[in-house]
């Protein structure tokens, strides 16, 4: 079986270097708009120009329309513009047509930009990358990690003044790996307060501690920069001081994200090492998100990275992952004589059953996730099954399916906090 990994390394280029890619990120973003000016312009009822002749079109008419791309550096960016015609550009085409999700919009300037290339422009050896573009080798934070598989792509971009290298690449799985706790079973059960509760009375909770101190911290940047803001005159403006602590803001933002990041990493990594079959509660973020008072803590703890992580994550550790119905009643039922009490309310933590239990929220949620999970591999196979990993579409070659593979150095949290 094959899979397709992604990991993100910051990259340290230098000012020679940083501007080459600028120049390569304005080529990606120039030649993108092009295709949608393009595919835009075809009146309807003709047939539109699909991406390969979009990007001989740009190929041949580019030193026309963009004088300045004369130059010699310009030629360096082809592949460039290629990949961004041929592969992002055609994305955005199947996103518009196979998803509905709308027709392709033109980019703008932002600092989320990126560049990507094919394997054929660029490279990593060691610590050095090459990049399309960028006459030197630039120096990464680390080795890449699947250094035996093969290269298939590889994204540059930047938060603030770090920049960051995605590679993408091709592997292998093992299929024949060994768990810590091979034939167990394992419920998870997600939650704002205790982020995750495992069955087997196992709590991971996010690092608070170094979330709330970043958090006091961004509370007094963000007052200074309100201040710095307003000039003596009271108007609006942007002095140099002003841009310093918008930098110092963006950062933190991205260091407050690598805590969270950091942490869903390690606990998926940590569930899908362990256990043999586990099975989560297939939560609605969307329509969560729409309640008031959850939206806040929602975005605060990001709990909407746990199943995407743990689908791959199981692939990738050889475990069975089974997902839970949507409206499978994990809470209200109890563990100990499968009543259902319908009139438990969110914020109630813990409940007394008909039958005399004591049942916590998050913990009985857990055992009758893990007691589906039991009786899920049970079943005939005429009965329809939650969905269980490697047969969902999740091993296809799209942009789905680039799962993620994130090196954050965070100095806070490395450990666990696992209370037992
Ligand atoms: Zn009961």
């Amino acid at each position: 079986m094959i899979q397709y990994l992604r990991h993100n390394i910051r990259i340290y280029p230098d000012r020679d270097q940083s501007n080459s890619l600028m120049q390569a990120i304005g080529m990606a973003r120039l030649s993108y708009n092009f295709a949608v000016d393009k595919w835009r312009s075809t009146p309807s009822g003709t047939s539109k120009p699909s991406p390969l002749n979009i990007d001989r079109i740009f190929n041949q008419t580019k030193r026309e329309i963009y004088p300045w791309l004369n130059d010699s550096k310009s030629v360096c960016f082809g592949k460039i513009t290629q990949y961004s015609i041929k592969t992002n550009f055609k994305a955005a085409l199947d996103n518009c047509y196979k998803r509905k999700l709308g027709a392709p919009t033109f980019k703008r300037k932002s600092q989320s930009d990126t560049a990507s290339c094919d394997n054929q422009a660029f490279y990593i050896v060691g610590k050095k990358l090459k990049f399309a573009g960028v006459s030197t080798l630039i120096r990464t934070a680390e080795e890449l990690r699947f250094s035996e598989s093969k290269l298939i792509s590889c994204t540059v971009g930047r938060n603030g003044k770090r920049w960051y290298a995605s590679i993408n690449v091709e592997t292998k799985v093992n299929e024949n790996q060994s768990h810590s706790k091979p034939d167990t079973f394992v419920g998870v059960d997600l939650g704002l307060k205790t982020a995750i509760q495992l069955s087997d009375d196992t709590q991971l909770l996010l690092p608070a501690s170094a979330l709330a101190k970043k958090a006091k911290r961004l509370v007094r940047y963000q007052r200074s920069f309100a201040r710095k803001l307003l000039s003596s005159r009271g108007e609006k403006t942007r002095s140099n001081r002003c841009k310093k602590i918008q930098e110092k803001i963006q950062h933190l933002h991205n260091d407050i994200a690598n805590i969270r990041h950091d942490f869903w990493h390690k606990s998926t990594t940590l569930i899908s090492r362990d256990f043999e079959t586990i099975c989560v509660e297939n939560l609605n973020i969307r329509g969560m998100q729409n309640l008031k008072t959850l939206r806040s803590k929602l975005q605060s703890t990001a709990i909407g990275k746990f199943l995407p992580m743990m689908r791959w994550k199981c692939v990738k550790n050889g475990s069975k992952l089974v997902i839970a119905d949507r409206y499978f009643p994990s809470s209200k039922t109890c563990n100990n004589c499968g009543t259902i009490n319908r009139n438990l309310k969110l914020g109630v933590s813990s409940w007394i059953c008909e039958c005399g239990s004591t049942n916590d929220r998050d913990l009985n949620a857990a055992k009758n996730l893990e007691d589906l999970a039991r009786s899920s591999t049970r079943i005939s196979t005429n009965v329809e099954l939650p969905m269980v990993c490697g047969e969902v579409k999740t091993l296809e070659r799209n942009i789905e399916s680039r799962y993620e593979e994130v090196s954050v150095k965070v100095k806070t949290g490395k450990k666990l906090p696992v209370l037992t």
